[in-house]
C-alpha cells in the first residue's frame, strides 16, 4: 500500500502548524515548527501572497498529511461523502476518522497514526473479535476495537496499553483499559474532531 515516506517534518513546516505526525517528539523542543516555524526550501522565508486556489490546496494536503492518505485515495473519500448527502465537508472528515487506524489513534493505542498505522499492518488488533490489518477499515457504530491477546505480550504494546488507560478518548468512542478493547459509540460529530482543518476550502477546491 502506497504512503508518504519523506521527512515528515517537512509536512508541517510547509502547513505551518504541527500535525503531530512523530508521536512523542512533537511534544518535546526537538519540534521542527517550535524551532523552525517557517516554510521549508530556500524560498521558505519569503513573502508570499497566496491565492484563493493555493489557500484551498494548502487545506486540502493539510488534511491528507494529518490521515496520512494520498491524493487519489483521498480523492476517492470525497466522493464518497459527496454522494452521502448532507455537508459534503463534514462527511469527509468522518469518514477519514472512522479509519481503523485513526481510531486506534485515537483510543490512545498508538503516539502517532504513522504508529497506529504500523501496528495495524503488522496485525495487533481485531475489529469485533477478527483480526483485521487494513489501516483504512471503516468502522461503524458498535463494532469493538481490541488488541489482540498475543500482542499484549508485546513490550511496545504493553506500554501503550499503559499509556491509553490514561488517556480519555474523545466522546465518539469508549475504551475500556481492563480488557484493552474500545468501541465506536456513535458517529463523531464536527465539533468532537480536533482536526484543524476548514473543511469548506476542500469541498471548494474539489467543485472548481
Ligand atoms: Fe510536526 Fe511532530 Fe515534526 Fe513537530 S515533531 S514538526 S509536530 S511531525
Amino acid at each position: 500500500m502506497a504512503r508518504y515516506t519523506g521527512p515528515v517534518c517537512r509536512l508541517c513546516r510547509r502547513e505551518g502548524v504541527k500535525l503531530y505526525l512523530k508521536g512523542d517528539r512533537c511534544y518535546t523542543g526537538k519540534c521542527a515548527i517550535d524551532r523552525r516555524s517557517y516554510a521549508p526550501g530556500a524560498h521558505g522565508q519569503a513573502r508570499k501572497k497566496v491565492s484563493e486556489y493555493g489557500l484551498q490546496l494548502r487545506e486540502k494536503q493539510k488534511a491528507r498529511r494529518i490521515y496520512g492518505i494520498l491524493e487519489t485515495q483521498f480523492r476517492n473519500y470525497f466522493e464518497r461523502a459527496e454522494r452521502q448527502g448532507g455537508v459534503t465537508g463534514e462527511n469527509l472528515l468522518r469518514l477519514l476518522e472512522r479509519r481503523l487506524d485513526n481510531v486506534v489513534y485515537r483510543l490512545g493505542l498508538a503516539t502517532s497514526r504513522v504508529e497506529a498505522r504500523h501496528l495495524v499492518r503488522h496485525g495487533h488488533f481485531t475489529v469485533n473479535g477478527r483480526k483485521v490489518n487494513i489501516p483504512s477499515y471503516l468502522l461503524r457504530p458498535g463494532d469493538e476495537i481490541a488488541v489482540r491477546e498475543r500482542s499484549k505480550e508485546s513490550p511496545r504494546i504493553k506500554e501503550l496499553m499503559e499509556r491509553a488507560a490514561d488517556k480519555t478518548p474523545p466522546a465518539w468512542l469508549e475504551y475500556n483499559a481492563a480488557n484493552a478493547s474500545g468501541r465506536v459509540v456513535a458517529l463523531p460529530t464536527r465539533d468532537q474532531i480536533d482536526a484543524p482543518v476548514q473543511e469548506h476550502l476542500i469541498v471548494e477546491l474539489y467543485s472548481r
